[in-house]
């Protein structure tokens, strides 16, 4: 027995009448009590009293510093008197309900829970037991249960279950007593394991006979037995039993009677208590069986619509509609296979991973849906008691991701492999060797007298190194390439007499613009809604020359100025006037016939500058122009002066050398003709209230309304026929068969909607994402749903204000060729299509996603084309690459090598570009060699096109003639990879290349068959380690599917140790800080970039990234990802729109200047010295530390909204979650928030 000494300590008052009682109740020992009941009775009223009447002396007891609940539970534990008992539980109640929670805290703190648990045992075996004791009992367990964490366990440890089961039953009529009892049992609930044994003992139907019939007349007690069986039935076992007893109808009938009933909506509580039952009962098969057995659906389907105009009904309508999406049929996705529809058959196949899975998956095995979908689940309870909340982690303070292994994480340099095998490398390093004897450097400026013409000087054949499979017949090039773009200026370029005849290197396509005769119309320019180039100030600013006199600070100014480009101002002068004005519907002259699909044979005749012309809108008399005879004259957009490095018929020549699995025979539009950046703005768009679950009402009215399908497939590209659709005016057409395209297939579901279905990326059996497709046979006027749905990712940017691109080709023709962002009700949610467990990485019952959106088309016989982002296809590269080299000035050193061949053929580019040397005198030589090398490379993974946007304006500013273009050349070496995974950029994967391989995950060992580029990039990085040529800067650029801004991901053992609990020594924590200059001036001077979206924490899950591979094995301390946002901006100037290749191009442009500014920090002064200058620019090494939990970036950037909950309508969600043993309210509350879980990794190098 407790004998707590009651204080008299410092701060109470010594006076106090309660605190006397008190300490006269203390003295009053066990025996006292029992002998001299009256006494205690006296003294426990008496307290009661002034704690009843005076508000001090309730705060007296409860003060700090007092023993008073002490005093208060010992004589509770000790009295053997019900009178007694019965004054200390008023004493108790009243103190407990003021306070908000502290004084309760007090009270479990002390033991109060179990002695009252103990209390209720001992008076529930009184027979009767007294009424008001256990009335008082449970109005105080009710009050402190939520409060109480491991309530749940001393409940069911002390037996006190059983008692308060025993009291509900025999009081149902009691309305006094039944209240308590059920609020207690409601707090019993919310354990897992009670919850069975509750169910065992007839709680459940307890429960739904106080619930049904309909009745106003209780309504609290009605709500709290509401709540306690939507916790009993998260239990399977419980929810089946209710199902088997046929409650399912039950409820359904009385959620009507509510409905009906409960006209002035002033009952929203029991009506949401009604669904949350609903809810966990449809978690299991049977009860969803039993929902659709009575009409759920259709009962569920017509309340909310009628409930939906009513906004403080949304509650009712968002459980309504994750019910409905719970229990809809899943279907299955309309395929053969989730695998590619394209085969590959690679060379040899992996002996583990997902793509031997793949391999060795038995003809005739199902991969779309699991057998055993239908077979009904086993429903067993799991009887883990999750009181235990103390042993659970917090999520916010531990990323498992994060690698923790100090040996690990300090770079260790790791050449790998011995020098004599990358000896071969040394080809690609020809400016490390070069002396330039005999080459002309004459001073004249005059790009007719001195040229570089390194840019095919030595043999550039793929290598091939000894470990490498000996290239194959089919991968010979099968055209030579002349060094130069254009023969006839080959002229005036003789190479350097040192320099042997260059040989043809492998695989590039000759350019042979004699042969393009182009009859552009300069005056149709203006007509052609194009703007004038004077008033835009486009990347092109940047390339030209700023008078002599321009020192290069005043160049960076001036850049700095004019690369920050206004998408108001200047660029609204173009045809669309006002700011912000989309000219959507802008009137078009005339309609022209657009040959479907472009056939890469047919591109013979061409018309340059359409616009505005007034040529036939007929196809049949456009053939008498025609010298061909054969087709209509195409109209090409005269681009020539707003793309420089764009020409149509270039492009074509470079889609004939591109190898792709299906054999393209046919150009897409879009790429053929160019994409000219829109000059309005193009916001984020907003998110319109409700719009996902009015789309996901329209997906259950296929259920309810069966008559308005159509199911019918219009377009399949595994039936050999594809396209399936004969033209009869019903039904879109489309295509996807050219460079890049993803679609699989489209099935017209209703008259103006359609699902979508994309392909896997090649040896592989997911990764949808990309789709790029092109869509004909339109209706104008006429608003065209499109459901993309087999999406995987758990969210996305759809969401968030990201929209579709759209490219018209009438629009084009009529001068206006570019890439719109477009879509309306555009959302992104967990759909019925069920995802196989082959498809989910073993995981079952999941689903796919849906991201929809609208649109409506503005041009009769218009071919338009979707994508996920601006395209860029491998082809564009080449072409660009091509206009690039004619760009070379005599002081410019530009050289195009083949790194390697790819599995499917096409060879993978790598430039050298830097700054001739002014002479070949030594010095000169020695600084040209010299020069720190920047290495750098991108679109590693196809779907993230931006990257190769960010690379464009990357190399066009490089070889801009500025004064900072050339200050960069002379202070650089750049090698570039422009494009790391050639094939799958052709074949429209999102994420691999031909070998099913996530190819930035292979840097650790990759393969030289399957990962060639990857293998042949980290082995000149390897060649350049050994020579000690290590470069200053590694980048590969990304693309990032879930953020918005641009940022970089770098590696740093300080940052990862921070964000990790390791234990490492300060000599582990000495680090130079330059790894955050560059990201620091990139925040400075790219309006796109946000340092603090940024992260320097090295993952385990990127151990194979380039970044990490680079800075570990090759040491690069600035070795990075780049990543440019697929949706928008949510900070600078850009704050609030949407990305356009405008500003990603800037933003490779302001890469650039950023290395200038690097260089000036880094160049010709002593290493301690420019360390420090890197630590002024970041700022000082406390401020870094400050400032660095901010760089770790959360999975989830965005915020979760109302309508996030209906993301977990997965059947199984609510059985992962913890049980909480606390408040309900609370809980409520939270349901509204569910989480957004998310297995996907997030940064997304
Ligand atoms: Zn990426």
């Amino acid at each position: 027995m407790n004998k707590p000494k009651m204080a008299t300590e410092k701060g109470v008052p010594s006076n106090s009448r309660v605190l006397m009682l008190l300490g006269q109740l203390e003295r009053m020992n066990g025996e006292a009590m029992m002998r001299d009941v009256e006494t205690a009775r006296q003294v426990t009223a008496k307290i009661c009293h002034l704690i009843q009447t005076q508000e001090k002396s309730g705060k007296e007891v409860m003060s700090k510093g007092s023993s008073g609940m002490e005093v208060i539970l010992a004589s509770l534990e000790n009295t053997r008197d019900v009178q007694t008992t019965l004054n200390i539980l008023y004493i108790l109640s009243e103190l407990l309900t003021v306070g908000r929670g502290r004084r309760v805290g007090v009270f479990v703190s002390k033991g109060g829970t179990g002695i009252l648990f103990q209390i209720l045992i001992t008076a529930s075996k009184e027979l009767p037991p007294s009424e008001e004791l256990m009335l008082q009992l449970h109005s105080l367990l009710a009050k402190v249960g939520p409060k109480d964490r491991k309530f749940g366990v001393k409940a069911r440890l002390s037996g006190a279950l059983n008692a308060t089961v025993n009291l509900t039953k025999q009081n149902l009529q009691n309305t006094k007593v039944l209240l308590p009892c059920l609020q207690v049992l409601r707090v019993y609930s919310t354990n897992s394991v009670n919850a069975i044994s509750l169910g065992k003992n007839g709680v459940v139907e307890l429960m739904f006979k106080i619930v049904v019939p309909f009745s106003k007349k209780n309504i609290s007690l009605l709500k709290v037995a509401l709540d306690a069986l939507g916790a009993l039935l998260k239990s399977k076992t419980n929810a089946r039993r209710a199902v088997d007893a046929g409650h399912v109808h039950a409820l359904l009938a009385l959620y009507q009677d509510w409905h009906h009933n409960d006209t002035r909506h002033r009952h929203m509580l029991i009506r949401k208590g009604l669904l949350v039952c609903l809810r966990n009962i449809t978690n299991i098969k049977l009860g969803r069986k039993a929902f659709i057995d009575a009409d759920g659906m259709r009962i569920l389907y017509y309340s909310s619509t009628e409930c939906l105009p009513v906004r403080t009904l949304d509650p009712l309508v968002n459980t309504s509609s994750l019910i409905m999406r719970k229990c809809f049929p899943k279907n299955r996705l309309p395929l053969p296979t989730i695998k590619s529809a394209f085969l590959y058959q690679l060379p040899h196949v992996p002996v583990v991973g997902p793509v031997a899975q793949l391999y060795s998956q038995p003809l005739g095995v199902d991969d779309v849906v699991d057998e055993s979908d239908d077979n009904e689940e086993t429903d067993a309870d799991t009887e883990n008691d999750t009181d235990n909340e103390e042993d659970k982690k917090d999520p916010h303070t531990e990323n498992e991701d994060i690698e923790t292994d100090l040996n690990k994480l300090h770079p260790k340099k790791n050449p790998g492999r011995p020098f004599e095998e990358l000896k071969v490398y040394e080809r690609f390093f020809l400016e490390l060797s070069e002396d330039f004897q005999g080459y002309n450097f004459e001073p004249s400026k005059s790009a007719s007298t001195t040229s570089s013409s390194f840019s095919s000087t030595r043999a550039t054949r793929p290598i091939i190194v000894p470990t490498a499979q000996a290239l194959s017949p089919k991968h010979v090039p099968v055209t030579s390439f002349q060094g130069d773009c254009n023969p006839s200026k080959g002229e005036r370029r003789p190479p350097s007499p040192s320099v042997p005849t260059p040989a043809p290197p492998a695989s590039l396509t000759p350019l042979e613009l004699d042969t393009i005769h182009l009859t552009k119309d300069q005056d149709r320019k203006e007509e052609a809604h194009i703007p004038s180039p004077d008033t835009l100030t486009t990347l092109s600013s940047l390339i030209r020359p700023p008078s002599q006199a321009q020192t290069i600070e005043q160049a960076l100014a001036h850049v700095l100025e004019c690369v920050s480009l206004e998408a108001t101002g200047a660029l609204n002068t173009g045809e669309d006037g006002g700011q912000g004005v989309k000219p959507n519907g802008s009137p078009v002259n005339g309609t022209r016939h657009i040959q479907s699909p472009l056939l890469l044979e047919d591109i013979a005749n061409r018309r340059v500058g359409g616009g505005g012309s007034n040529w036939g809108s007929d196809c049949g008399s456009e053939g008498t122009e025609d010298e061909g005879g054969e087709g209509a004259v195409l109209e090409v957009p005269d681009t020539a002066l707003l793309l420089p490095l764009h020409d149509p018929d270039l492009y074509v020549e470079m889609v004939k050398g591109t190898h792709s699995v299906p054999q393209y025979a046919e150009v897409a539009y879009p790429d053929y003709f160019g994409h000219i950046a829109p000059t309005f703005r193009e916001p984020l768009q907003e998110r319109v209230y409700g719009v996902q679950r009015s789309k996901i009402f329209q997906d259950i009215e296929r259920l309810i309304h069966p008559n308005d399908i159509v199911d019918k497939v219009v377009y399949d590209l595994d039936i050999p026929s594809c396209p399936v659709i004969e033209d009869n005016g019903e039904s879109l057409k489309f295509n996807s068969q050219f460079e890049s395209g993803n679609l699989r297939k489209a099935v017209q579901m209703r008259k103006y909607e359609y699902d979508l279905v994309l392909n896997s990326d090649i040896n592989s059996n997911h990764y949808h994402q990309w789709f790029y497709f092109e869509v004909s046979g339109m209706r104008v006027g006429t608003t065209y749903r499109f459901n993309i749905i087999n999406s995987e990712k758990s969210n996305s940017q759809f969401n968030y204000g990201m929209q579709v691109l759209m490219y018209s080709v009438q629009e084009a023709i009529s001068g206006r060729p570019r890439w719109v962002r477009t879509g309306t009700d555009i959302c992104y949610y967990k759909n019925h299509f069920a995802r196989s467990s082959i498809a989910a990485g073993g995981q079952k019952g999941k689903s796919y996603y849906t991201m929809t959106f609208s649109t409506s088309f503005s041009h009769k016989d218009d071919v338009c084309y979707f994508a996920y982002h601006y395209p860029y296809t491998y082809s564009t590269l080449k072409m660009h690459l091509s206009k690039l080299e004619a760009l070379r000035t005599p002081q410019i050193y530009l050289r195009r090598d083949v790194l390697c061949e790819t599995l499917g053929g096409n060879s993978c580019p790598l430039l050298t570009l830097t700054a001739m040397p002014e002479s070949n005198s030594n010095d000169h030589i020695c600084q040209f060699r010299n020069r720190p090398l920047i290495f750098l490379s991108a679109r590693v993974h196809p779907g993230e096109t931006n990257a190769s946007w960010v690379m464009k304006g990357t190399l066009e500013f490089l070889m801009g003639t500025s004064l900072l273009a050339a200050s960069l050349r002379e202070a650089y070496i750049f090698k570039i990879v422009p494009m790391l995974n050639p094939d799958g950029v052709v074949n429209g994967n999102h994420r691999c290349s031909l070998s099913g391989e996530d190819l930035n995950r292979q840097w650790q060992n990759p393969n030289p068959e399957l990962h060639p580029t990857i293998y042949h990039t980290k082995s000149l990085l390897q060649y350049l380690a050994h020579i000690q040529r290590a470069p200053l800067v590694f980048c590969d650029y990304h693309g990032h599917s879930r953020k918005k801004n641009v940022f970089m991901y770098g590696c740093s053992v300080k940052e990862t140790v921070w964000q990790s609990n390791i234990t490492a020594t300060s000599s582990d924590l000495q680090e130079d800080l330059g790894y955050r200059a560059l990201p620091k001036i990139l925040s400075q001077i790219a309006p796109a970039f946000s340092m603090v979206s940024c992260s320097f924490v090295v993952e385990r899950s990127k151990e194979s990234t380039a970044r990490v591979v680079v800075w570990r094995e090759i040491g690069v301390q600035r070795s990075y990802t780049m990543e440019s946002t697929l949706c928008g901006c949510d900070q600078g100037k850009y704050k609030g729109l949407q990305i356009g290749t405008r500003e990603l191009e800037e933003m490779g442009a302001q890469f650039c200047v950023a290395l200038l500014r690097l260089k000036r920090l880094t160049g010709i002064r002593n290493h301690q010295h420019l360390l420090d200058l890197e630590s002024d620019i970041i700022g000082t090494q406390s401020k870094v530390v400050s400032s660095s939990p901010s760089t770790y970036v959360m999975e989830e950037d965005e915020p979760s909204f109302l309508e996030a909950i209906d993301y977990s309508a997965e059947s199984n969600d609510e059985d992962g979650e913890p049980e909480i043993e606390q408040g309900i309210e609370v809980q409520e509350n939270a349901n509204h928030l569910d989480r957004l879980s998310d297995c996907e990794t997030n940064h997304k190098d």
